[in-house]
């Protein structure tokens, strides 16, 4: 559910807002979830598959709304998942 009041900046136009790809280390992850409950754009969820530890590993729900911000990688205490930001062309002003 959104929010009841989200506050948008003014120049939200005039900002290019980064995108990621989001890169699964599987066989090091231990299941603990951090990296799904506090992506703050709802990328990931808890897959069906087991690694060979028999943990959970998250899957990407959509990639389309990663916006980079790596805090996944960063709660992670296993380096098992990161992103790759895309790289966009710089047009000229
Ligand atoms: S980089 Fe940020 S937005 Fe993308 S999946 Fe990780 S926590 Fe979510
Ligand atoms: S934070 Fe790391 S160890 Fe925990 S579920 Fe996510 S990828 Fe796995």
């Amino acid at each position: 559910m959104a929010p009841k009041y989200w506050r948008k900046p003014l120049d939200l136009d005039r900002i290019r807002v980064p995108r990621g790809h989001i890169v699964i280390l599987k066989e090091r992850c231990k299941g603990c979830q951090f990296c799904i409950a506090f992506c703050p754009q709802g990328v990931l969820k808890v897959s069906d598959e087991f690694n060979s530890k028999g943990y959970h590993p998250p899957a990407v729900v959509d990639e389309r709304n990663c916006v980079a911000c790596g805090l996944c990688g960063l709660l992670c205490p296993e380096f098992a998942i990161y992103h790759l930001e895309e790289q966009m062309e710089v047009g000229g002003e």
